[in-house]
């Protein structure tokens, strides 16, 4: 195995290990290594991975959570298909993907070429933003072309880290040579994405979920998690959990396993997520939280520590987010930098009389999701922390420290 440090902690699995197998201990895997762990290659049609996805009710692991069986037969395939790797983790709250292209590049393209065979095209590109993980790619596409050449092109693209540059529209605009913010006209990337081509495109760990189910069969993935989300899913859990950083859980795991505790509330689904008072009762299963209008989006996970201001830290990421607007659609541009000084309002103990009809402006105002996602997050802070709101109301402030639990990426905005 090769020895490739990692100079975050190293990630964590509850239960066995299937896509950190071999690499809890921080090191990355080899092709050897990998080979060892998930056996080798093996072929699936299409129509035989869309069953295998549909029979284990796989969803995508980015934002949408979208069903793979649904996507795969949406794309027609055929020479002129491509097949996109959304690498472009810019949410600084999660390193679930990033951990993956580092750590486990062969899995990523296990499943990556496990798509492109099934779709009859040799066209894979992956976009990554993060320095080391596109380097464990080129060393995997290295080992893979002395040992193990096959005919697909794989094309490690690099893409800016921006929040919404991220969003797979953005990605695909991005890749072709305009600018990495999502366009205003709503096309499916299965009818033309990537060059006008269709194009099944998802996120790191979709893929690498696919190349689990070919190489463990779907008897075996469904082995473990719930039977409405079989299987396992990656989390980055923030703050005052039980873990720190990545995490991999079967999917039936009960939220409080990771929060223990009542105290604090816990961000779920990063900055696009919401916030709830606790966890009980709900598990990490996708389509239950769904039903109680919640979402994992990219896994993220975050308890404020009892001794940090809260409202400091929701106002710290709304700046942040107002500040990744791309500043296409007015409405987004100029309401999310008010709600922003809304917030920062709030935070001084002052009043903010028009946040709720701010609020109510921006839903459903923008090309992308930015918008809605910065409405849900603010919406149910202000909703959970009225403790918090009061004191700040009644003293300017509630002694606390702003701490920077919620990470902001490369550029701070306080
Ligand atoms: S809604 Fe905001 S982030 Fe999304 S495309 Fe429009 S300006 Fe850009």
């Amino acid at each position: 195995m090769s020895t490739t440090p990692l100079t975050r902690s190293a990630p964590t699995a509850f239960g066995s290990a299937r896509l950190l197998a071999g690499v809890t201990h921080g090191t990355r895997a080899d092709l050897s290594t990998h080979r060892r762990l998930h056996g080798p290659q093996r072929h699936r049609t299409l129509e035989e991975l869309a069953a295998d996805a549909a029979r284990v009710q796989l969803l995508g692991r980015g934002g949408a959570a979208f069903p793979v069986a649904t996507k795969l037969a949406a794309v027609p395939p055929g020479r002129r298909t491509q097949v996109v790797v959304n690498g472009s983790e810019s949410e600084p709250a999660s390193r679930k993907d990033r951990t993956l292209m580092t750590l486990t590049p062969h899995l990523v393209l296990d499943g990556a070429l496990a798509v492109a065979r099934a779709l009859r095209t040799s066209h894979v590109t992956i976009a990554v933003h993060d320095q080391a993980a596109a380097s464990s790619l080129h060393a995997a596409l290295q080992e893979r072309a002395l040992a193990e050449p096959s005919p697909e092109l794989v094309r490690v693209e690099r893409r800016p880290a921006r929040f919404v540059a991220g969003e797979i529209r953005a990605v695909l605009r991005g890749l072709d040579g305009g600018p990495a913010v999502p366009p205003s006209r709503r096309t499916l990337p299965s009818e033309a994405g990537l060059h006008g081509a269709p194009t099944f495109a998802s996120n790191v760990e979709t893929f690498a979920q696919i190349a689990l189910l070919v190489s463990l069969g779907p008897a075996e993935y469904a082995a473990v998690g719930s039977p409405e989300e079989p299987g396992t899913t990656l989390l980055t859990l923030l703050g005052d959990t039980r873990a720190q950083g990545v995490v991999e859980v079967p999917t039936d795991l009960p939220l409080d396993a990771l929060v223990p505790g009542t105290s604090g509330p816990v961000l779920l689904g990063g900055y696009h997520g919401r916030w709830v008072e606790d966890v009980v009762g709900l598990s990490v299963t996708r389509p239950a939280l769904r039903a109680g209008g919640l979402a994992l989006n990219a896994g993220v996970v975050a308890r404020l520590p009892r001794e940090a201001c809260a409202l400091a830290e929701v106002t710290a990421v709304t700046r942040w987010l107002a500040a990744q607007s791309a500043g296409q659609c007015g409405p987004c541009l100029f309401g999310t930098a008010a709600l922003a000084r809304d917030v920062d309002d709030l935070l001084h103990g002052r009043t903010a009389p028009e946040v709720d009809a701010r609020l109510a402006g921006l839903v459903r105002r923008g090309a992308c999701a930015h918008p809605d996602g910065t409405v849900a997050f603010v919406t149910s802070a202000l909703d959970v922390l009225t403790d918090e709101l009061a004191t700040h109301r009644r003293h300017g402030t509630c002694g606390r420290p702003y701490a920077g639990v919620l990470p902001l990426g490369e550029r701070s905005v306080r």
